[in-house]
This record gives C-alpha cells, sequence and structure tokens, in this order.
C-alpha cells in the first residue's frame, strides 16, 4: 500500500475529515456518499464556508467572518493506505474528494482513488473542484463525475486567477463534467451567461446554486432564481446538508 501522503482537514473531534453523508448539491443530489475533505485552496472566496482549510493566520485573505486558522490545528497529513482503510470502513457507494481544492494535490489522487477501490470494490467517484487547476489524463480516467465550481466576481477572487480560459476549456471539454455557480445577486447571471457561451457548455450541463448557510438565505435567494433557471434552460440545485444540518462540518 502507498506510503504516500495528502493533506486532509480536520472535523470537530481532531480526525481526518472523511465522513458519509448523502451529496447535498449538484447532479448527485441526495445520493449517498463518502466525503474526503482535503486541506488548502488556491482561491479565497470570501464566503468560502470551509475557510478552515485554507484562511491561515497573518495571512491576508480577506473572508465575511473575519476569522482565521491555525494549519497545525486544521490539517493533518495522511497517507493513502490510512485514507483508503478509513474510506472502506464506512462501505461507501461512492465517494466525492472535496476541499479546498483537491486538485492542489493532484498528482496523489488517482493512487488514493486506486488504493480505494482495491480496499471497496468499484464505487462510484466524484471531485469537487473550483475549475482554475486543469485535471492531469490520468485521473480523468479514475472519475465518473467532476463537480466543477468556477467562482464568479462576488467570490472577490481575481478573474485571472480564478477562471482560467485554458482550463475551463479542458473541463467543458470533459462529459463527465458539470458546472455549479454560486449566485448572490441576479446580475451574477451575466457573467454566467457569458462563460457558457464562451466555452460552449450546454445549460443542462449547468446549475445555479444560491448563496447562503441558512435555511432562510438560502431560500430568499432560491425564489427568485426559480425564474432565471426557467428563463435560461439551466438546472438548480439546493444546498440540502445546510437545510438538514446547518453549517456544520462532517456533515
Ligand atoms: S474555491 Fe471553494 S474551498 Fe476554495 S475558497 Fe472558494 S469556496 Fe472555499
Amino acid at each position: 500500500m502507498s506510503e504516500e501522503r495528502l493533506w486532509l482537514a480536520l472535523d470537530d473531534e481532531g480526525e481526518p475529515e472523511i465522513f458519509t453523508s448523502i451529496q447535498g448539491e449538484g447532479p448527485s443530489l441526495g445520493a449517498p456518499r463518502t466525503f474526503i475533505r482535503l486541506s488548502g485552496c488556491n482561491l479565497h472566496c470570501k464566503w468560502c464556508d470551509t475557510a478552515y482549510t485554507w484562511n491561515w493566520a497573518s495571512t491576508p485573505f480577506d473572508h465575511l467572518t473575519g476569522e482565521k486558522f491555525d494549519p497545525d490545528q486544521e490539517r493533518v497529513s495522511v497517507s493513502i493506505a490510512e485514507i483508503a482503510k478509513k474510506v472502506a470502513e464506512t462501505s461507501p457507494m461512492g465517494i466525492v474528494l472535496t476541499g479546498g481544492e483537491p486538485l492542489l494535490q493532484k498528482s496523489k489522487l488517482a493512487p488514493l482513488i486506486d488504493a480505494i477501490k482495491s480496499e471497496c470494490g468499484p464505487v462510484w467517484v466524484e471531485i469537487e473542484t473550483n475549475g482554475s487547476i486543469a485535471p492531469p489524463i490520468d485521473l480523468c480516467r479514475h472519475v465518473n463525475q467532476f463537480n466543477v465550481s468556477p467562482k464568479l466576481a462576488h467570490s472577490g477572487n481575481a478573474a485571472e486567477i480564478a477562471l482560467k480560459a485554458d482550463v475551463l476549456k479542458q473541463y467543458a471539454a470533459l462529459p463527465a463534467a458539470s458546472f455549479k455557480f454560486v449566485i448572490a445577486e441576479e446580475i451574477d447571471i451575466d457573467q454566467v451567461r457569458t462563460l457558457v457561451r464562451d466555452f460552449q457548455i450546454s445549460p443542462q450541463r449547468v446549475f445555479l446554486m444560491p448563496l447562503g448557510t441558512t435555511s432562510e438565505a438560502i431560500r430568499e435567494r432560491s425564489l427568485w432564481m426559480v425564474g432565471l433557471c426557467t428563463r435560461y434552460g439551466f438546472r438548480f440545485t439546493d444546498r440540502l446538508h445546510i437545510h438538514l444540518f446547518g453549517d456544520t462540518r462532517g456533515t
């Protein structure tokens, strides 16, 4: 078994954040999954709900909460063999590599998936990514679904870092990729439509998701977002885990 290691986020008990739940967003919404949360992100969204994976003390990044985190308390290096063993204990029907940005550790993801499959047998594999790092070709062969969530201007990231044309072009060409855009205000649809047009993404592969970490905030945006979906042919996705569990780790 591989001794290679990955950085994982820690849960509230100080354990690597590997947990079973239902997928709360996107094309697999409602499906049982085992989630593996990797630490680190190359973007710095000001409303990120997993800022404990990247917003370290003494970094200059703005976040709406103003909270900073100590990397020594929030992440742990775990061997691929150990991760695969922990995942196998959950008897997964499918796995989701999430973050943070999992592709920061892209060279280790294919070996990780191989190790999980040799422990658990065939499993459905999803990767959640912000779409700013291209997936290696060998990784694409291991993945059933990329949930790509490019970050719009309201995230606070510079477009040249968050929206890289060459990378988005690669994801758009992958049949296994769908696109999920976080919507804060109605005006955000203009940027979504521009990206969809520029990268020739079929609207059926595009999900609009309300910004929000409370049921109230999600519902308020959902009501007017339905009109955007029906007008432009995009799909809507809820944030089911927020309604069920609130904004908590390990859910
Ligand atoms: S890309 Fe995702 S994990 Fe990274 S800062 Fe933005 S919301 Fe958070």
